[in-house]
């Protein structure tokens, strides 16, 4: 038995480790699904709003690579929104919310890059508190809390459970008496996940450093192409991560015919999986008017860059020459 503290791990080895059963001869080495609506009297837990066996050990492992803090809390939620309501519940009566531009449901993280430090400053000079939905980067990319920020909103949905096939939400803080109120709020409100998405999700995470790090190799070697091709006008890409937006010169409709002509790309909405994705963000009507008409999207996934890049410039030169 090692002695080493958990916290001394690197994230890759938590990633791997972490959420496991004790250690026992002949115990499981994967975490129980626990699929109860309650629990027996004169436990812990009296009903599943308010804990559950499986949403533990996803929270534990989330916890732990958010933060090196010991009072660190993760708290899963039934969806990214699920978990922004919740944050949302923080706020005074009367009190106000200061929000980026193009917040979620814009291209979040692609045209807004924020000075977080500095935004941590000016709302402890007012006493504000600090809440910041990472989803489009990961723990791994940059840890909020470390930066000041009091919670952190992850839509697990995307990068952290990775393969387009769960829906889940978390807040993380290392403030124990905001992470209280936070789980009253989960509790009573109603946003509780379901164990086999926490489940799923945790067995995501598992090569979340993997993916990660071949996403954002893929994303940089195919925002420099982008760069260079004739019918791209613009592109946005912030120097790491996986996201990239382009701009395709012959306005929405070439944007849209570049969506009709990927094969090993998916067009779809979303992003954070395996598998790479790209839509014209305007085809959708509640997108803000300031994102252009012919952005398209682009989530890099971890196949082989080269078929990335062949599919992406196939369609692209499709277009014809400008
Ligand atoms: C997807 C997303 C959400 C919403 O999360 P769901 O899990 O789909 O409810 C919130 N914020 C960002 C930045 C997202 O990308």
């Amino acid at each position: 038995m090692s002695s080493r503290d958990p916290r001394d791990l690197a994230p890759a080895t938590r990633l791997v480790g972490g959420g496991r059963p004790a250690r026992a001869p002949g115990a499981s080495v994967s975490p129980e699904l626990v699929l109860t609506s309650t629990y027996v009297a004169d436990g812990d837990v009296n009903y599943a709003h308010v804990s559950n066996p499986t949403w533990s050990a996803f929270e534990e492992t989330l916890a732990g690579l958010e933060s090196d803090e010991p009072d660190a809390r993760a708290l899963a939620f039934a969806s990214g929104m699920g978990a922004i309501s919740a944050a949302l519940s923080l706020l005074p009566h009367g009190g106000h919310v200061v929000v980026p531009e193009h917040f979620y449901n814009g291209t979040s993280g692609l045209l807004d890059v924020c000075d977080v430090p500095a935004v941590v400053r000016a709302t402890r000079a007012v006493g504000a508190l600090v809440v910041e939905d990472n989803t489009f980067n990961t723990p791994l990319g940059r840890r909020p809390l470390a930066d000041g920020v009091d919670v952190v909103v992850r839509s697990v949905t995307k990068y952290l459970a990775g393969h387009s096939d769960v829906v889940l939400g978390a807040l993380v803080t290392n403030d124990p008496a905001l992470a209280e109120r936070l789980h009253t709020q989960r509790t009573l409100g109603g946003a509780i996940p379901g164990p086999q998405e926490a489940w799923l999700a945790l067995r995501g995470m598992r090569t979340l450093h993997l993916r990660w790090e071949r996403a954002c190799a893929n994303a940089a070697v195919l925002a420099a192409r982008l760069a260079e091709h004739p019918r791209i006008t613009r592109v946005r890409y912030p120097g790491g991560g996986a996201m990239i937006a382009v701009e395709v010169d012959g306005g929405a409709e070439a944007a849209q015919a570049v969506e009709r002509a990927v094969s090993v790309w998916l067009p779809a909405t979303s992003l954070g999986g395996v598998e790479s994705m790209l839509e014209r963000r305007r085809r959708h009507a509640l997108e803000p008017v300031t994102v252009p008409e012919n952005l398209l999207r682009l989530s890099v996934g971890v196949e082989d860059v080269e078929d990335l890049w062949f599919d992406l410039r196939e369609a692209l030169d499709s277009l014809g020459t400008p």
